[in-house]
């Protein structure tokens, strides 16, 4: 077929589509913002729930890109104008393509934590964020507060920046309370003597295995769960926390010091698929990513003919979730330039 794809965006999504496209002879135009592809995953340690390294999922995406992608990377699109024939899609360096179709797989951006200033992120040196841990142990670093010890005791704050009115997300980010489990786990792994809290409004263990995880959790390792929301986090002269919630099971209020705050930050829309958004005028759902035309039966499609969405950049997803989305979609593109072929 002599009619090329554009996928935007090289994250599980954008390289699963591709990669898909490219096995049923489809020729692929990938452009990626960043120098290296991968999107999020590639900085993320150990993948719940099996704990499967993240560069194993990098490698077997990447091994299913054959010649007929064009992967572009460290370059953004400047503008998408719709032609007789599709799309002419001008990049930032001024190449210029055409393109039968669109997908866009620009993925989600981190909530930044630092909105939630009462949490102290970014003020108190011990909160960090779920992703800075899996940095850490991606590094392979030994897990430290900033006075250079071994916590004894950490905490992990469950919907950061989801299912909040107050930030204005009402919608919950899927991925982080089994996000929250297995960092949870790791931690007493490696350091079996710490003591490890996790303060949550609901587990959403919802998919095959993570509820298995959540048990690990509780049982084998000890991990402490306490149905509870953080109100404030302050810092002690020497760098520890208080941290104040209210356990709702008790209705007690509850104070506690701790060595080190995790926060379980969500999903919000990445501020490069904004830009897709204006420049094709898209619609977005209340949570500000892309809608579908339809929720059951044109999920990958959007309003306008020939431009189609996967992945993160319709809301929170898993890999496994993010891979079967992108398979389908490929599917639907495949099945759109057919008809575009015999049409
Ligand atoms: C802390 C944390 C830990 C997680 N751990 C796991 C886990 O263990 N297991 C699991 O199943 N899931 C995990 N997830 C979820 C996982 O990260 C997502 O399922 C996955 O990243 C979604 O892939 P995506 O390709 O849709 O989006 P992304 O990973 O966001 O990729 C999008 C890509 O598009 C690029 N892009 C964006 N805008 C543009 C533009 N304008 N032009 C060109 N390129 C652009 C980005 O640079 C990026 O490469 C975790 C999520 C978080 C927050
Ligand atoms: S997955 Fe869990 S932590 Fe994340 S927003 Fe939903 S309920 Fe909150």
């Amino acid at each position: 077929m002599n009619k090329q794809v554009v996928v935007i965006g090289a994250g599980v999504a954008g390289l699963t589509v591709a990669g898909a496209l490219a096995e049923q002879n489809i020729k692929v135009i990938l452009i990626e913002k960043e120098a290296q592809t991968g999107g999020h995953v590639r900085n993320w340690d150990r993948l719940f729930p099996s704990r499967r390294h993240g560069s194993e999922v990098m490698d077997f995406l990447d091994s299913n890109l054959t010649k007929q992608v064009d992967i572009r990377r460290g370059v953004t699109v400047s503008s998408i104008v719709r032609t007789q024939n599709g799309f002419k899609v001008t990049l930032a360096n001024d190449d210029e393509i055409d393109a039968a179709c669109l997908i866009l797989s620009t993925g989600f951006q981190l909530f930044n934590a630092a909105k939630k200033e009462e949490y102290g992120y970014g003020i108190y040196d011990n909160v960090i964020t779920s992703a800075e841990l899996e940095s850490i142990f991606k590094s392979g670093k030994e897990i430290a507060t900033k006075n250079g010890k071994n916590p004894e005791r950490v905490a992990f704050i469950h919907c950061v920046g989801s299912r909040d009115e107050k930030v204005g997300n009402l919608y919950c980010s899927k991925v982080c309370c089994v996000t929250g489990v297995k960092q949870a786990i790791e931690i007493k792994e490696i350091l079996p003597h710490c003591e490890v809290f996790s303060f949550y409004m609901d587990l959403r263990m919802y998919d095959r295995n993570f509820e298995e995880l959540y048990y690990e959790a509780q049982q084998k390792w000890g991990v402490n769960f306490i149905r509870g929301r953080l109100s404030e986090c302050a810092e002690n002269p020497d760098h520890t926390l208080i941290i104040k919630t209210e356990d709702t099971l008790t209705g007690k209020p509850l104070k506690m010091t701790v060595d080190l705050v995790v926060l379980l930050v969500g999903f919000t829309p990445s501020a490069g698929t904004g830009e897709i958004v204006k420049m094709l005028g898209l619609k977005t759902g209340q949570d500000g990513f892309i809608a579908s035309a339809d929720e059951h039966f044109l999920d990958n499609n959007t309003d306008i003919p020939g431009v189609f969405v996967t992945g993160a950049v319709k809301g929170p997803a898993c890999i496994v979730n993010t891979i079967a989305d992108a398979r389908a979609t490929a599917q639907q593109a495949a099945k759109y330039l057919f008809t575009l072929k015999t049409g």
